[in-house]
Order: structure tokens, then C-alpha cells, then sequence
């Protein structure tokens, strides 16, 4: 479908976005195709904005909204400078594999693009024109007067819009203000704490045969992924306390070291290759789900500040891009302006059964991967390795089929709940 065939009237004239990662970028790129006039508000500078640890997965539900944006240009540059999600899955540490997936249990070439997020970040920033992001602007709070939102930053400056959309992460300040408090609650611990980076894979023996693999242990567990052009992104869990740090043994690649020394190759080769200034610790977060409305009047939320997961599916910012798209076409069914709240909370009941069931997996799986006792890791690795492929698919294969459309017909978001 051509951009002139989607562009429809709405009296949604102007979009406010406070927050410049995965999904308020996306959201800024889909209102534009929809002829939406957008203003995105980010609290960092570019450089900070365009910076982030490691890679991440853009799995093929996330790519099928690529794929209808800016004409398919942002789709195309993930495949140019990303790697592609092919055969992958998981082993014991020692390296004996458990389960092993393919495109074609979706019916595709390939489960969609990793690449490092600063790559991912400059692509999306890229399909902007240069006024759209404003940098530097920390949100302070709003009002809505049931015409239009007025959001205030805490500099003074002011930004007026039909509608505010809340995509500032974990720590929300939009989500903290609609429920009347300047900052959320703490958001829940998982238990665990991830390191992230890169390396490359001149350096290291990989089976050829795997784009990705994660290997599971006692209480932690390690991965690897292509993310193109020779690189690889890696990740290591390990369940500890929160507000943890490496200093006691010496820093981050040492920690790394201590920890998955008795890992099958090749974890130990590709910790050896790491470089200890390009490896993030983090400790990790999500929040129990909103319910069927995350947002009120004139104001929603999308990405992480609507449903932080724990990051076990590789799924939190495709379910960001999924809002992204989602948001932009109902607004385009608001051709009455007294009709814009309604169609926002239509958005989010639409939105929850899915990023529900993605909330509950992704801390399954990680219950499951993060396994610390001798039973526990026993039985795991036991029925993973006894399961049929076809059976341990269908834990993941509802991801996939997600199907996004300018259809309008198929408003507001046919098969978000399959
Ligand atoms: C270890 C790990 C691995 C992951 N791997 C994957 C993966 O492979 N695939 C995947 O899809 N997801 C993955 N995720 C999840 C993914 O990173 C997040 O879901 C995603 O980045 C959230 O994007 P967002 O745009 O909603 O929020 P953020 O990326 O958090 O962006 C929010 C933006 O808002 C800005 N902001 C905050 N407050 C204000 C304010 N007051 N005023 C103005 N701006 C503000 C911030 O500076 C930031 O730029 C992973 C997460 C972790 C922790």
C-alpha cells in the first residue's frame, strides 16, 4: 500500500513524545507516514541517545512493522548492516544442546535482524526529519484540558499537542504523573543481573551452524548473537543481589571469568576476547502489567514505560515497535476529536492480552533458565532435551504471528491477541 492510501483525516493533528529510544523513535517514523505532525522530547544528549549496550534481537514480528514503515527503508537497512536471526537455541553449559530452532518453524527465511543498539538507534533516528527530536528536554509534568496536552519540562519550556505519548522506559515519568506522583514506585527485581557487550568473531571458533545459542547453567547462563558485519553481542546472567557491582574481583571481565570458567568452549575463548570498557552491568527489572488501560484522556504510554519485561524472549522493544505501529493507525480513526480518548484506551485493551502473555513467558523463561538447584537444572535440561522441537516451539511460535496491516478493516489490531 502507498503512503497516500493510508494518510486519512484524523483531527489528531499533533503528537507529543517524550522519549527517544526504540519505541518512541518508531512511533515518531509511524505517525509521519501518517501524516501526523510529531514532536519527540528526549532528556539526553544525540550522542547519549544514540548509545546503548550491546545488540539486541529485532525478531520478525518487530521487522513485519519495519517492513510497512518509511516504505520499507528501515527494514532494509537492518538486514544491510544487522545479522540475520537464523538456527539457534539452547545447550547445558557443557555444551550439550537442548533445543535447536529454525526459521522455518514460522515459515521463514529468517526470524528477523540482531545489531547493535547505537546501529539501531542512528537507523531510526535517521528516518526523521531534522527538527523532529529535540534533545536535552527532561519531562516535567502536563495538563490536559480535554482539548489538547500542554507537557512542561523541568528547564520551563512548554510543548502543546493533541495527544502525549509516553515512551520514556522503565522509570516513566508520564506514567508516574498520570497516576498523580512525580516518580514511580521501584520497579520489581528479577533476581538477576545481565552483562552485555560485543566482540569479534575473528578472534573466536563458532559453530557455523547457529546464529545464536545460550548456554544454561547453575544460577547464571550465557549468550551469544550475530549482529553482522563480524560482530557478535554477547550477554551473561547470574541471579545476585540487587545494586551488585564487580569491584570486589577486579572489575567486569574478571567477574565474567570467575563466573563461567567451567563453561564448554567457546564462552570461555569469547570472555577472553572481551574488552572490560565495552562491558555494561545491569541489574533487571520489569513491572507487574497495567491491566487493559495504561494511560487516561489524551495521554497513553507505549514501550517500556507501559510493560517492562525481564528480557529472557528478546521481545521488550518488539513489543515497543509493536505499540509504535498500533498507536499511529488508530489514531487515523479519529476523524471526531471527542472520540481521541476513547480510541487511546481501545488501543491499550487491544494491546494488553498480547504484552501480558509476553510478560509471563519472558519471566518463565527466566525462571527456568536461571535455575540454581541440582534437581532443578537436572529436570530442566532433562525435558528440554526429551521435548520434541515441534512441542517446544509452540512456546514461542505466537510471537510470530503477529501479522501489522494499514488495513483498516483490520482496526485496531487484528491477531494482537492470538
Ligand atoms: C539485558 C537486556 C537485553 C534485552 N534484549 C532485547 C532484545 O534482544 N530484543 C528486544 O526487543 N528487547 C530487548 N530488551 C528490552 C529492550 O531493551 C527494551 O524493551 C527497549 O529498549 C525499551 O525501549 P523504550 O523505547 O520503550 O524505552 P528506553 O529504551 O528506555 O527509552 C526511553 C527513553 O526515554 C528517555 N527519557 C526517560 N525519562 C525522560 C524524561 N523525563 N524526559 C525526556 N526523556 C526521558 C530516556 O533517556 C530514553 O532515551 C533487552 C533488555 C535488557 C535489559
Amino acid at each position: 500500500m502507498q503512503i497516500s492510501e493510508k494518510v486519512v483525516e484524523t483531527s489528531v493533528k499533533k503528537a507529543i513524545v517524550i522519549g527517544g529510544g526504540i519505541a518512541g523513535l518508531t512511533f515518531a517514523r509511524a505517525c509521519l507516514d501518517m501524516g501526523i505532525e510529531v514532536e519527540l522530547y528526549e532528556k539526553r544528549q544525540l550522542d547519549e541517545m544514540l548509545s546503548g549496550p550491546g545488540g539486541i534481537f529485532i525478531q520478525r514480528n518487530a521487522m513485519r512493522v519495519y517492513k510497512l514503515l518509511w516504505e520499507g527503508r528501515i527494514y532494509q537497512r537492518l538486514y544491510e548492516q544487522g545479522g540475520k536471526i537464523l538456527s539457534g537455541g539452547f545447550s547445558s553449559k557443557k555444551a550439550t544442546l537442548l533445543y535447536v530452532n529454525t526459521p522455518k518453524f514460522v515459515g521463514e527465511e529468517d526470524l528477523g535482524v540482531c545489531l547493535l543498539r547505537p546501529k539501531l538507534q542512528q537507523i531510526l533516528y535517521e528516518t526523521l526529519p531534522e527538527d523532529t527530536v529535540k534533545t536535552g528536554f527532561n519531562f516535567s509534568h502536563f495538563e490536559d484540558n480535554g482539548e489538547n496536552v500542554k507537557v512542561y519540562f523541568e528547564d520551563g519550556s512548554t510543548a502543546t499537542g493533541d495527544i502525549l505519548v509516553g515512551a520514556d522506559g522503565l522509570y516513566s515519568k508520564v506514567r508516574a504523573r498520570l497516576n498523580g506522583t512525580e516518580k514511580q514506585q521501584e520497579p520489581l527485581y528479577s533476581g538477576m543481573c545481565c552483562w552485555r557487550g560485543y566482540f569479534n568473531s575473528s578472534k573466536v571458533t563458532l559453530d557455523e551452524r547457529y546464529s545464536w545459542m545460550e548456554y544454561w547453567g547453575r544460577g547464571n547462563r550465557f549468550g551469544y548473537f550475530d549482529v553482522g558485519g563480524g560482530e557478535y553481542s554477547f550477554y551473561g546472567f547470574n541471579n545476585s543481589e540487587p545494586g551488585g557491582n564487580d569491584d570486589k574481583v577486579g572489575g567486569k571481565l574478571k567477574a565474567l571469568q570467575l563466573l563461567f570458567s567451567d563453561y564448554a568452549e567457546p564462552v570461555p575463548s569469547i570472555i577472553q576476547t572481551l574488552d572490560e570498557s565495552t562491558i555494561y552491568r545491569d541489574d533487571i527489572f520489569d513491572r507487574e502489567p497495567l491491566g487493559v488501560e495504561w494511560g487516561r484522556g489524551r495521554v497513553t504510554l507505549i514501550g517500556d514505560a507501559a510493560h517492562p519485561f525481564q528480557p529472557n524472549l528478546g521481545q521488550g522493544g518488539c513489543m515497543g515497535i509493536e505499540d509504535a505501529f498500533e498507536l499511529a493507525k488508530v489514531l487515523t480513526f479519529t476523524s471526531d476529536d471527542k472520540q481521541v480518548p476513547s480510541v487511546l484506551r481501545q488501543f491499550e485493551s487491544q494491546r494488553s492480552p498480547r504484552v501480558d502473555r509476553v510478560f509471563t513467558v519472558s519471566r518463565q523463561v527466566g525462571n527456568l533458565g536461571q535455575s540454581s538447584s541440582v534437581m532443578g537444572c537436572f529436570f530442566r535440561n532433562w525435558i528440554y532435551k526429551l521435548t520434541p522441537t515441534w512441542l517446544a516451539d509452540l512456546q514461542f511460535k505466537w510471537l510470530f504471528d503477529y501479522q501489522p496491516s494499514w488495513d483498516h478493516n483490520s482496526y485496531p489490531g487484528e491477531n494482537l491477541s492470538n
